[in-house]
């Protein structure tokens, strides 16, 4: 059994949730997410050989059955959450999935943390995954530091990529370190922040960083310890970066205007520390939490969270559930009776689950910031808000704008009201979404990955006993569609075939290709053509 807070415990509420980091790692495929996870988990002490994450997860994809298709595909479908600590402050990291295949959930969890560790790979610079899951950071603003990686390699120029950061992303730059040169010669980085100068070798794992030289940037020892042509040439760019980058402003950082840019490598585990080490000084503790009411402050006595992700459970023949909830305030005690704002029940958490990166523990306390999971038998959803009794809905977790649109086939046609049913239930969870066109009988699905996909007919066979398939839509994306209702009626009368209704009965427009969504923007300029909405 555990405590999320160590075995003292703290004083208050907003003493542990101070100590809180919940966070995640945005990465393009390969950048080196899984890499530096590991190297995180080792530092604090979590894992104690690298290599475990990846193992971990064969040992959990052989137990389950539906699984299968994560096994052949050779990736994680499923987000996990990761507890350890370090330097006495408490961290939930969660994963996002980030194969080209990632679903919602991937961006869902990213609704779910308080800041995020932007990795990049040195060589090529921002790619179009990092992007994606960037956009969804900067719906709520979420802090972001920046690591760039693999300096081991050859690299591109540190300033393109600073640029790169600040053009497309519109993030202004602070780096804190600066590397002294890169791939075969890569000497190590010179550290802004506190001035010393830490020595890479080739020869050896970095983790243990002993070669360091504690001394300013024109010190005459940095002289003795580097080939003089390199360190002339990184002298030259401090000095630049300096003048073109602003000095690093918490504040900036903490309303997700500005980055703070390490460079490294975590395969080896070059620079891992000071990244975890801003973690600690400057990503935010459990931030307050909207609501439709107002913010809740994590200090709060009354125990809030809600749900952001619900993982269906490895054994095909029991529809249990794990809900995955982030506590937003409170002090959190197993047994605890919540309040079910969606539905008015009342909820008894009796056996909670707190993830640890080599095990799954019963929680007996939790506090602001701690992600647990709540087993039950589907009565939990995404977006669920649980209270200790206050009638609030926690906001900002939004559906998202698929990007793969399929239409249903139903082999027998006489199931077709179990398909509606499989499918509404499917769509509550958060697996798929759901939409009726205006013309025709066929349901569209809707999804961000195609590995959704995969899952969807999985579970609608499995748990529903519904064969199906799935043909191409002729439609490009989706949006939602929003403002003056006799506008947008003329909208979708005139658009009936790109027209349909998603779950609730909101009007969505499909358009056929990026040119046709444009042209619609365009055209209805007193509309709004939304890529997520709030789900009710
Ligand atoms: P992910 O897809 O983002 O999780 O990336 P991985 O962590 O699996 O890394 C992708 C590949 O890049 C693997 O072959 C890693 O060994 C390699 N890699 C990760 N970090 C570094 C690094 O700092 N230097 C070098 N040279 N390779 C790295």
């Amino acid at each position: 059994m555990a405590s999320a807070a160590g075995d003292s415990g703290p004083a208050s509420i907003g003493e542990a949730a101070e100590k809180r980091r919940t966070f995640a790692i945005i990465a393009h495929p390969d950048a080196g997410k899984t890499t530096l996870t590991e190297k995180l988990l080792l530092m604090g002490g979590a894992i104690h050989l690298a290599g475990q994450v990846k193992a971990k997860g064969e040992g959990r994809r052989a137990r389950s059955d539906w699984m299968k298709i994560e096994q052949s595909r050779g990736i994680s479908v499923t987000t996990s959450v990761m507890t350890f600590e370090y330097r006495d402050v408490t961290f939930n990291l969660l994963d996002t999935p980030g194969h080209e295949d990632f679903s919602e959930d991937t961006y869902r969890t990213l609704t779910a943390v308080d800041s995020a560790i932007m990795v990049i790979d040195g060589a090529k610079g921002i790619e179009a995954q990092t992007r994606k899951l960037f956009e969804v950071c900067r719906l709520r603003d979420v802090p972001i530091i920046t690591f760039i990686n693999k300096m081991d390699r050859e690299a591109r120029d540190n300033f393109e990529i600073l640029d790169e950061i600040s053009e497309i992303l519109a993030l202004d730059t602070t780096p804190m370190s600066w590397p002294v040169g890169m791939g075969g010669i890569f000497r190590g980085c010179y550290d802004m922040r506190e001035q010393k100068m830490m020595l890479f070798d080739g020869n050896k794992d970095s983790s243990e960083l002993t070669d360091v030289i504690d001394a300013p940037v024109d010190d005459p020892k940095l002289d003795a310890a580097l080939p003089a042509d390199q360190l002339a040439q990184a002298r030259e760019e401090m000095e630049l970066v300096q003048a073109a980058c602003p000095e690093f402003d918490l504040e900036n950082y903490r309303a997700g205007h500005l980055t703070p840019v390490f460079f490294g490598s975590a395969l080896r585990s070059f620079g891992i520390k000071q990244l975890l080490d801003a973690v600690v000084d400057f990503a935010p503790s459990p931030r307050p939490q909207p609501t439709d009411r107002r913010e809740i402050e994590p200090d709060e006595k009354p125990v809030t969270g809600f749900v952001f992700k619900v993982q269906a459970n490895m054994d095909p023949n029991h529809r249990d559930r794990i809900a995955f909830m982030r506590l937003c305030s409170g002090k959190f005690k197993r047994g605890l009776k919540m309040h079910q704002v969606r539905t008015g029940k009342s909820i008894g958490i009796y056996n909670p689950i707190l993830f640890f990166a080599q095990s799954r523990e019963l929680a007996e306390e939790a506090w602001p910031g701690d992600i647990i999971g709540v087993p039950n038998h589907g009565t939990l959803r995404v977006g669920d808000t649980l209270t200790e009794g206050e009638n609030l809905r926690f906001t900002g977790i939004p559906n998202f704008a698929p990007e793969i649109l399929r239409r249903v086939r139903l082999d027998d046609p006489m199931k077709a009201k179990h398909l509606k049913k499989a499918l509404e239930s499917l769509a509550e969870e958060g697996v798929t979404q759901v939409f009726r066109p205006m013309i025709g009988a066929d349901w569209i699905v809707g999804v961000v990955g195609q590995l959704q996909i995969d899952v969807l007919a999985t579970r609608i066979e499995s748990e529903y006993g519904i064969k199906v398939g799935f043909e191409a839509a002729p439609f490009y994306s989706a949006r939602w569609v929003d403002g003056d209702p006799a506008e947008m009626k003329r909208f979708l009368d005139r658009n009936q075939s790109s027209a349909a209704e998603d779950r609730d009965g909101a009007p969505v427009y499909m358009a056929r290709n990026s040119w046709d969504l444009n042209r619609a923007i365009e055209d209805w300029p007193k509309l709004k053509f939304t890529a997520t909405r709030e789900r009710s």
